[in-house]
């Protein structure tokens, strides 16, 4: 199938990736040359803008960072809009909120596409392996037509309901993440300097009550997960201004709810701590470094 791909980031360049694996027709755009040439090298073609990664393709997946990046690649002059022949169907990947999807979704209607959101998790381990989860909302014949895509990139594919529930989905899940993270930071960062041997203890939290994706998967205790980012000083992975987004993307989303998100919103303080010290860019996992005492 002839695809466009917009956003070839620490997600979106292993997911493109999968798809020229599994033999799609693949045009590419980043604003990272870097990125578009490893792509290019890896088969794909180069586009020169959103538009003419657009132009002819069945499907245009982006992958990008907020709500205000994705607005700028669909609706700019030389963006996927203007290039988008009708009928061609885009797929949001990116994690934004429900509202921006719905409005995005209304002006690829406008000129007779449709967009779906399919935010994903899984992280950039997931992304690599194709075995991401998808979250898709969109009518049931969107979601049918762009399974068979999604399944090159990951092993769920779930129809959370209309346009924007994926985004729900995608938002409750990441609440539930930077809450564990820094749970099991703060617990961490408690045995050590209680005297415990950090191997000793994460193997009992991971066979035990306090085990989690956050432990035992993506313990943020260096040496604890070799493919962790903590093993790696904290590079790659899920960014901790994403996972600060993504948090305010939450609570906001539980103020107009008139919910509350009592773990939610503390949880955002630690993330937004980090980033006013600058380590914004680090993997959301060095939240424990608020914690460690050396
Ligand atoms: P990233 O910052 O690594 O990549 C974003 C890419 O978008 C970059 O290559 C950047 O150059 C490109 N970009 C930005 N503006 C652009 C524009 N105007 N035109 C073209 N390209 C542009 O981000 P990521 O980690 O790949 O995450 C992407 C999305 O997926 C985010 O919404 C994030 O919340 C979500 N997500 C990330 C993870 C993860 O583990 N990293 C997991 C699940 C979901």
């Amino acid at each position: 199938m002839k695809i466009g791909f917009v956003g070839l980031g620490n997600m979106g360049a292993p997911m493109a990736l999968n798809l020229l694996k599994a033999g799609h027709d693949l045009t590419v755009f980043d604003l990272n040359a870097q990125a578009v040439r490893q792509t290019v090298d890896a088969g794909a073609k180069q586009a020169d803008s959103p538009r003419a990664a657009a132009s002819g393709a069945q499907v245009v997946i982006t992958m990008l960072p907020a709500a205000a990046h994705v607005r700028g690649v669909l609706t700019a002059s030389e963006g996927v809009l203007s290039g988008a022949s009708p009928g061609t169907v885009i797929v949001d990947s990116s994690t934004i909120d429900p509202a921006s999807v719905r409005e995005f979704a209304a002006l690829a209607q406008q000129q007779g596409c449709v967009l779906a959101d399919a935010p994903v998790s899984g992280g950039t381990g997931g992304a690599a392996a194709g075995t991401l989860t998808f979250m898709v909302g969109g009518s049931e014949a969107v979601y049918t037509q762009v399974k068979p895509v999604l399944a090159a990139m990951g092993k769920n594919i779930v129809h959370c309901g209309d346009t924007g529930t994926g985004q729900v989905a995608k938002i409750c899940n990441n609440l539930v993440l930077g809450i564990t993270m820094a749970g099991v930071a703060e617990s961490m960062a408690l045995g050590e300097a209680l005297g415990i041997d950090p191997k000793i203890l994460s193997g009992i939290l991971n066979t035990s009550t306090g085990r989690c994706w956050s432990s035992d998967t993506y313990n943020p205790f260096p040496g604890i997960v070799e493919t962790a980012p903590a093993s790696r000083d904290y590079t790659g992975g899920f960014g901790t201004d994403l996972m600060l987004k993504d948090l305010g993307l939450a609570t906001e989303a539980a103020k107009s709810a008139k919910q509350p998100a009592f773990m939610g919103a503390l949880a955002q303080q630690l993330y937004q701590a980090m980033s006013s010290r600058g380590d914004g860019k680090l993997d959301f996992s060095a939240v424990i470094r608020l914690y460690r005492q050396k």
